[in-house]
């Protein structure tokens, strides 16, 4: 059946590009685990999971164990990391979909030995990631309390290190000062890390590593420990290069975020419709508390977005969607379910007419940044708040 037309298309060709563009990015022999948390951050775990194994993705990463097992169901040879906590009662399930969990407080083994042992787990069968916290003071066990740790990873436990992982917190500042104190940290852990648990990768570094300066002093650090590297790229693969603080200039912008502003493909349209129009006199109040009134005659068209569909309540009298490759400004407040833009100006509206609300239409272009900066936020927040109800649909 059709649907109340407020829809998202997810280009899932777009984000294949991505993912082997990226690739060429890394250094070679290193992996890019794709981030797919947040049902692919709004654009539908269910087609962009598949899309990036399509496109070569052997890992991919989610926040939760039951996005793992969303994830596990849509591709069933992916290695799955499973990148928040997994929390009581959870751990059967991890082991039985095969999920890899972060680890980083001595409790975390205690209730997965539990679950191992039910599995009949031999030792080093599960494999894990040992988070450390460089810097974040989020997740992560602090390079100086590894004891603890350390002493649950004998030979005869059924863990396995297989990555040694941390997070960046400020990749996008142009400068690396802050990467280069996070990797201090990282360096001190993996000297006590490595020889006690032979891990493979050194798993460090978003979308803005891979993007800006942080590659090469990663790859340093990794290679100095024997360890192959692994990225984690999400909002890349959908197409948005990060911003960076202060921005790079033309001249000193890092080879890769210049080439990523060539090559990355936005992934996600977001689009509804004109559902009727009427032609008001001045004086005229539009939506809610009459926040705008009309001081002439206009032309006005109703369409089916609102805020809960995640549109930002802050945009009403203040943003502008396209419509006929033209500039229609939201007048009014944007109410739960509807809004109201201005199309005075522009000749031959029609019920029906397709309004691009983030992305392209005739050359013009709303992107993810034009909505955070008009409401105060950053594009992983506007995507992950494209509300359910909005059918993603592949194209
Ligand atoms: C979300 C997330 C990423 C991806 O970050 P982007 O900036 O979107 O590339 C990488 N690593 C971890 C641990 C994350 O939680």
């Amino acid at each position: 059946m059709p649907t109340r037309p407020c829809w998202v298309e997810i280009s899932t060709g777009a984000l294949e590009h991505n993912f082997g563009f990226l690739r060429t990015l890394a250094p070679p022999g290193s992996e890019l685990l794709a981030i797919v948390k947040a049902d692919a951050y709004g654009h539908s775990l269910e087609l962009c999971a598949p899309a990036a194994v399509r496109a070569g993705a052997q890992w991919l990463g989610v926040t939760s164990v039951e996005e793992g097992i969303a994830a596990r169901s849509l591709c069933p040879q992916a290695r799955i990391l499973v990148m928040g906590a997994v929390f009581s009662g959870q751990h059967p399930q991890l082991i039985r979909h095969n999920l890899t969990p972060v680890v980083w407080e001595p409790f975390h083994f205690e209730s997965l030995k539990a679950a191992a042992h039910v599995a009949n787990a031999a030792p080093e069968d599960l494999p894990v990631h040992l988070e450390i916290d460089s810097g974040m003071s989020r997740q992560g066990a602090s390079s100086h309390h590894l004891d603890p740790i350390l002493a649950q990873l004998g030979k005869l436990s059924p863990f396995r290190v297989e990555a040694v992982m941390t997070h960046l917190y400020a990749s996008d500042e142009s400068d690396g000062a802050a990467t280069a104190r996070q990797l201090a940290r990282l360096d001190q852990a993996l000297t006590r890390i490595v020889p006690a648990t032979r891990p493979e990768w050194l798993s460090v570094g978003a979308s803005a590593a891979l993007l800006g300066s942080d590659v090469q002093p990663i790859a340093a650090l990794a290679q100095r420990f024997g360890l192959k590297m692994m990225l984690r790229p999400g909002l890349a693969l959908y197409g948005v290069a990060p911003r960076f603080e202060p921005p790079f200039g033309q001249a000193d912008a890092p080879y890769a975020l210049a080439e990523a502003y060539k090559s990355l493909q936005p992934v996600l349209a977001w689009k509804t419709q004109v559902v009727s129009l009427r032609d008001i006199p001045p004086g005229a109040e539009i939506g809610y508390n009459g926040t705008f009134v009309a001081t002439e005659p206009m032309r006005v068209a109703l369409l089916a977005v609102g805020y809960a569909d995640g549109l930002d309540r802050r945009l009403g009298n203040r943003f502008s969607l396209l419509l006929r490759g033209r500039r229609a400004p939201f007048v009014g407040r944007i109410s739960m379910d509807q809004s109201v833009i201005d199309v005075t100006e522009i000749p031959g509206v029609e019920p029906g007419d397709e309004v691009m609300i983030l992305g392209s239409q005739h050359g013009e272009t709303i992107t993810a940044f034009d909505h955070a900066d008009a409401t105060g936020t950053i594009p992983w927040e506007v995507f992950t708040r494209i509300a359910a109800r909005v059918n993603r649909v592949g194209v």
